[in-house]
């Protein structure tokens, strides 16, 4: 079994897949970090889907899960998180805003026992990014933050690396990959904050928009605030009967 999981939702990323490729191949090899990078292609309209087949071909650390139909980023990275066979799995953007050189510092992050560790752009954020995207972040960070009693810096950045034992307590709904580390954090894990390199993107074009970023994903926000108001929460005091082994 691989110590690490890289899984990368892809929907028309053609031209990113190869280069991604590369650049986690330049950092894990020299490192030797055991890695399987597991691509998905989301029901991509353009050729990303043959670029991963081939990039499989050149190498058995490359698994690729194709989709029948576009159906969001967090299925994407749900189909490729239940494939992962990794100690510990992260989730990365296939369009190398997320830098691979930032994965050792979330394998020593998680080192230190900690269960779920997040990437936070806040430091790097106008780097990458027009001032649109920087400011919408912002505010639906903020308000996200406020009204689920939350404190991620970042929770629009998917770079995150956690245990693998997480992935079997997260159930998730479309759109909800955006909080994944408080729906971690309502099932006892313990999550922590590392800052990320913020790249542009130089293909391909961003699958959201205002819209989506700050008024569709205002719906899952109160989802997760009710979830968070309904907690179960109990322990057990004691337990009694039965045969026990
Ligand atoms: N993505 C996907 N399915 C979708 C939309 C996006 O798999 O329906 C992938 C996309 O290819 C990228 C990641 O999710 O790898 C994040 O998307 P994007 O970079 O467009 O988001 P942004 O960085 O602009 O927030
Ligand atoms: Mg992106």
């Amino acid at each position: 079994m691989p110590t690490l999981s890289i899984v990368i939702p892809a929907y028309n990323e053609e031209e990113n897949v190869p280069l991604l490729h590369e650049a986690i191949r330049k950092v894990i090899d020299p490192q030797q970090i055991d890695a399987e990078i597991i691509f998905v292609n989301d029901g991509s309209k353009d050729r990303t889907w043959e670029m991963i087949q081939k990039q499989s071909a050149q190498d058995p650390r490359v698994v690729g899960i194709n989709l029948k139909k576009n159906c969001g980023e967090t299925a994407a990275c749900d189909a490729g998180l239940r494939a992962a066979r990794g100690t510990y799995v992260m989730t990365m953007d296939a369009d190398l805003q997320n830098d691979p050189q930032d994965i050792p510092a979330f394998l020593k992050a998680l080192d230190t026992g900690v269960d779920c560790v997040c990437g936070t752009r806040v430091a790097t954020r106008g780097k990458g990014d027009n001032f649109i995207r920087v400011a919408s972040s912002r505010i639906a960070n903020w308000v996200r933050n406020k009204l689920s009693d939350e404190e991620i810096s970042d929770a629009g950045c998917t770079y995150r690396a956690f245990k693998r034992e997480c992935v079997d307590k997260l159930k998730l709904y479309r759109g909800l990959h955006r909080f994944i580390p408080t729906l971690l954090k309502m099932e006892g894990f313990t999550v922590t904050e590392i800052p990320v390199t913020n790249n542009p993107r130089l293909h391909g074009e961003s699958k959201y928009g205002v819209w989506n970023r700050l008024f569709k994903s205002f719906r899952d926000l109160l989802a997760i605030r009710w979830m968070k108001s309904r907690l179960l929460g109990y322990e057990v005091a004691e337990r009694i009967g039965g045969t026990q082994t």
